[in-house]
């Protein structure tokens, strides 16, 4: 009988609420899995059993968060060290090997050096191209020797994700561009136990429904790290416009941001979000310098905001968002409401009194309240299975 064997990391270290993160993790597998599977989380590990598609079930698997390793085993019945021979007589494998023994039974008549070497010459009798070779093996053969009467036989690991439950940490809301870096961000909040929401500013007409879909599309490709997600999406026409008639032209994107994280926090205090999360990095562009990044801080009263990138070399955030799978949506070329109201040349070191000084030239709270009024939400399902 096959059986999925996964690890988990970091979890192992939490002391009397283990079992908070242990129930999310239980929780969060099985959402991604197809009904009748059966998942069994114990103080050790996760066995995952009665799956149809076993490719499947792995890929799912290598996309939860707090999973470290995922490995299909066979799982053996064993009363002594022979029908674990017996079944390693059927194990087909080629090229450079060695064998690992996991002995979790001491009472298991043979110490795991010696059965190791038996195992090995086992394989070496069925599989005239195999060699061992315990330096540098191709296949490394592990079996772990259980208490129980159980054994698993296992081939090959597969790396999970790392990282804790998405949900232990509480909810975000992410702010999301269409741009490279945002989603990004989302995905390293989740790694860290956040269940994000996405929050994205659109300037139609200027910024066009394709656009718009690419945001949704991103925040798809995101949710299938870990659940469903709401996006919010928020009409921006107006205060950009009135902040490009109104305002220094050099304060036009610090502005925006400001009106962007107020409407951010007010969206995310009405509905149980715990921070606001950021794609900025300090100084890739002209608003993100230290001081862009405080002219944005100081709105916030409420949430904190993280950023999860701020400290990232673009090209670890270009590699990411290729490994995550958001790349290539990302660079699809249309435009941002930063693009469309980007000024010649920004303020690059704003002073926060001369920027709430051009602030003051608008009715921020009305203008605010009116693009509040107009949030679009669209639910987001869990894309894992997708
Ligand atoms: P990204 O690659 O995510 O677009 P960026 O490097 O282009 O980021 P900016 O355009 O300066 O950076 O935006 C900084 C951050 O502000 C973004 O990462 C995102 O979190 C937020 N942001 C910018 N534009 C929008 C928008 N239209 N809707 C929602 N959030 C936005
Ligand atoms: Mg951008």
């Amino acid at each position: 009988m096959k059986v999925i064997v996964c690890g988990y990391g970091e979890i192992h270290l939490k002391g009397a609420n283990r079992g908070f993160f242990l129930h999310r993790l239980e929780k969060n597998i099985k959402a991604v899995l197809p009904a009748g599977t059966k998942v069994i989380v114990t103080d050790t590990r996760v066995v995952v059993t009665d799956y149809t598609d076993e490719q499947q079930t792995v890929a799912c698997l290598q996309r939860v968060f707090g999973l470290i390793s995922i490995k299909v085993c066979q799982k053996i019945n064993y009363t002594n060290p022979e029908d674990i021979l017996e079944n390693l007589r059927s194990l087909k494998l080629s090229g450079k090997f060695k064998v690992e023994i996991n002995r979790a039974n001491k009472s298991f008549p043979i110490k795991s050096p010696a059965f190791a070497a038996q195992c090995g010459d086992v394989i070496l009798q069925k599989n005239s191209n195999a060699v061992v070779d315990v330096h540098n093996p191709e296949t490394i053969v592990q079996i772990e020797i259980r208490n129980n009467g159980v054994a698993y036989l296992a081939t090959g690991v597969k790396k999970g994700l790392g990282g804790l439950p998405v949900g232990v940490s509480g909810r975000a809301l992410c702010l999301i561009s269409g741009g490279i870096d945002s989603p990004v961000a989302a995905f390293l909040a989740m790694k860290r136990g956040l269940a994000v929401d996405f929050v994205h500013f659109a300037t139609p007409p200027y910024t066009s429904d394709l656009a718009l879909a690419k945001v949704e599309t991103l925040c798809r490709q995101v949710c299938a790290y870990g659940h469903e997600a709401k996006l919010y999406i928020v009409p921006f026409t107006e205060i950009g416009s009135r902040i490009q008639k109104n305002c220094h032209d050099q304060y036009i994107i610090t502005l925006m941001r400001r009106f962007m994280i107020a409407l951010t926090e007010k969206i995310g205090l009405a509905n149980g979000a715990d921070c606001i999360i950021t794609g900025e990095n300090l100084a890739q562009v002209a608003s993100q310098t230290i001081q862009g990044i405080a002219s944005n801080n100081f709105v916030a009263k409420q949430l904190p905001i993280l950023r999860p990138l701020i400290c990232f070399d673009k090209e670890e955030i270009v590699n990411l968002a290729k490994k995550i799978g958001t790349y290539e949506t990302s660079i699809l070329p249309y435009e941002d409401c930063c693009t469309v109201f980007v000024p010649q040349r920004p303020v690059i070191k704003p002073n926060l009194a001369d920027v709430l000084a051009e602030e003051e030239k608008l009715d921020f709270d009305t203008l605010v309240n009116n693009s509040y009024n107009a949030i679009l939400c669209k639910n987001l399902p869990n894309t894992y299975a997708e």
